[in-house]
């Protein structure tokens, strides 16, 4: 047989947080390798979604979504992100913040487009822009505060680069770039004409005194901008696949066309509980999560300073990459099997986060586990230290 896979799929990259997962469960251990929450979902979102079903609301939707949704998030966006957004005209629901951006890809680059992208970066960002036969071409952020070196930047833009990708908070670094720094960033993208595609997804989670900042938010750059998010982590609904891309008419338009094209619509149901849970939930909701989280966080930190495997401190989201330079092993792949084999706790390997070597000294854990579970894997990594 002469039939081949396409030429793009030789370039992805198979994702290493499923590797993790299923060599995890192969040693019945804890995976702190995937971002999976598994908090009980807060109720006025149960019973949105609930009621929805048992009230007829089970059809395709709008293509961008639902008015009470659209409504709810162009409110939030407003309040909670200082960006103005009609709900008619600027919002795109999708198939999860993933399928947001993935849309907003297929209908803002051209094949062999360039986009410059963060090191240390989310995979599945690397492989939404080769999907769409765009370029990722990559920025490192420098270790222990992550800080972007704007000359380095400066030297990656070249005639093809159409877009600059921004994750904040950051997976896996946990960074939260600061209002400076998005002034910075603003200004290169307006002097070089690019997109700024930002992924918030992870924007109610900040800890300390750090803020989320939208760069969306930003006059100067506001019209450029393709602001992604949604709340399969804030209501712990990652099977629920729904998020949304808040940008300017001219490129909402286009992407709610490809969102139609490739979901028809985000799933009606459960577009209704998110948007109770919007329009209902508390500012002591938000609070609360972050308390909750940022304990979460302290706990394992101090374990892994204890055993050795120095932590870098995260900002907001809920990974911490450590330092596993004293892990027996030649690569990261490596050091998180001797960590999986040695303590039943699955990690994501750092090289999944590089391009090139950088991340072979570190792993990522990811936190947001019931504490019970937390605990358990927290005691389990005390026998390193043994
Ligand atoms: N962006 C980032 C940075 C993530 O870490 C994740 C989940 N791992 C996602 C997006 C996925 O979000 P969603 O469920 O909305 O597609």
């Amino acid at each position: 047989m002469t039939l081949n896979l396409s030429h793009r799929s030789s370039l992805m990259i198979q994702s290493e947080i499923r590797n993790m997962s299923i060599e995890c469960e192969r040693v019945n251990g804890i995976n702190l390798s995937q971002g999976i929450c598994d908090l009980e979902l807060p109720l006025p979102v149960r019973l949105g979604a609930t009621e929805a079903i048992s009230g007829g609301i089970n059809h395709y939707t709008r293509y961008d979504g639902l008015p009470e949704l659209r409504e709810a998030i162009s409110r939030k966006i407003l309040y909670d992100n200082g960006i103005s957004a009609d709900p008619d005209k600027n919002i795109v629901v999708s198939g999860g913040s993933t399928g947001a951006f993935y849309c907003a890809c297929l209908a803002l680059l051209n094949p062999g487009d360039e986009v410059i992208l963060f090191e240390p970066y989310y995979s599945y960002h690397v492989n939404t822009l080769l999907a769409a036969n765009s370029i990722p071409v990559y920025a490192s952020l420098e270790s222990p505060t992550w800080s972007i070196d704007f000359a380095a930047l400066e030297r990656l833009v070249s005639p093809r680069t159409k877009g600059i990708m921004i994750n904040t908070p950051a997976n896996p670094s946990g960074k939260v770039f600061s209002r400076g720094e998005l002034n910075q960033l603003a200004e290169f993208a307006v002097r070089h004409e690019l997109f700024v595609f930002t992924d918030e997804i992870y924007e109610y989670f900040v800890y300390d005194k750090n803020t989320h900042l939208s760069p969306g938010a930003l006059e100067s750059i506001a019209d450029q901008t393709i602001t992604i998010s949604g709340y399969s982590k804030t209501f712990s609904i990652t099977g629920w696949r729904i998020g949304y891309a808040v940008c300017h008419e001219k490129w909402a338009q286009m992407i709610g066309y490809v969102n139609d094209l490739i979901y028809i619509c985000g799933p009606a149901p459960l577009q209704m509980g998110v948007a109770r849970g919007i329009n209902e939930l508390p500012a002591a909701y938000y609070q609360s999560l972050c308390q909750q989280y940022s304990h979460k966080r302290d706990k394992i930190c101090s374990i892994l300073t204890e055993i050795g495997l120095e932590p870098y401190i995260p900002q907001g989201a809920y990974y911490v990459l450590s330092n596993v330079k004293n892990l027996p092993g030649s690569s990261s792949k490596e050091k998180a099997m001797f960590l999986l084999n040695r303590t039943g706790v699955a990690t994501v390997p750092g090289g999944a986060f590089y391009a090139d070597a950088k991340g072979e000294n570190l792993v990522r854990f990811c936190f947001a586990k019931d504490d019970d579970i937390l605990d358990e894997a927290c005691d389990r990594l005390l026998q390193l230290s043994l």
